[in-house]
């Protein structure tokens, strides 16, 4: 399973998916990317491997835009399925996420949510963190990520855009890792190192619960009182 994300001046899904070919070694069962692409997050998806993806992006060039996240799944909440795989998308389209791990108490959530009115689509519990943002967001992106972290046990890496503020990517883990990688031409985000070699080789290791703002030309970090957190930008003097 892992997780990459790009915001920049390329275009999002050839670095998505040469990122995610990087992090085969993890396992997986199904892949999927979404890009911010005319006016819209557009989400492709599929069981299978992700030369089958790739396909159906003609290896991303069907899909234009230059933010986007991208997943390989390992199934723990819901059999390996197109619908399953992730990016998982909000009813109102609105934001769609990419997660890693697993969030303990989804059934609370999804009950409650259900009972709020949301239609769920997928078996998963990741579902439940797109319903979540959704609910949650009032038009500040901090605050949004304070009450969803509040409200998730389990473990989780997670990469999340917005169609309002497509020019962001909004990142976060506990108990499931994510990096941070930075250069000229974007930043990104990634489960380990190796997705990122061909692009960049300055990264910032991520403390648990810290909340990432990624845009093109930088990265803001923030703890979960909302005070910015200064990092150290680490250097990676090895090749695979
Ligand atoms: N628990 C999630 C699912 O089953 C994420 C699995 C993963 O880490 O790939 O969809």
């Amino acid at each position: 399973c892992g997780i990459v994300g790009y915001v920049g001046k390329s275009q999002a899904a050839p670095i998505l998916l040469d990122g995610l070919s990087k992090l085969e070694y993890r396992g997986y069962d199904s892949a999927g990317v979404a890009v911010y692409s005319d006016d819209h997050i557009e989400v492709v998806k599929t069981k299978g491997r992700l030369k089958v993806l790739s396909d159906m992006l003609d290896g991303g060039k069907n899909l234009p835009g230059t933010v986007g996240i991208g997943h390989t799944r390992w199934a723990t909440h819901g059999e390996p399925s197109d619908v399953n795989s992730h990016p998982h998308m909000s009813g109102d389209g609105r934001f769609a996420v990419v997660h890693n791990g697993i969030i303990e108490n989804y059934l609370v959530l999804k009950n409650r949510l259900i009972e709020k009115g949301f239609h769920f689509v997928s078996e998963t519990d990741t579902e439940v963190i797109a319903h979540l943002v959704e609910y949650y967001y009032k038009g500040d992106i901090m605050d949004t990520m304070r009450s969803l972290l509040n409200a998730m046990e389990g473990s989780y890496a997670l990469g999340i855009i917005r169609a309002d503020k497509p020019d962001e990517i909004v990142a976060v883990r506990k108990d499931s890792p994510l990096i941070v990688g930075l250069s000229d031409e974007g930043n990104f985000i990634a489960s380990d190192i190796p997705a990122l070699l061909n692009y960049t080789r300055d990264i910032y290791h991520l403390d648990e619960k810290e909340i990432v703002i990624l845009r093109q030309d930088g990265v803001s970090i923030y703890n979960m009182d909302g005070e910015p957190v200064n990092k150290k930008v680490f250097h990676v003097d090895w090749d695979v």
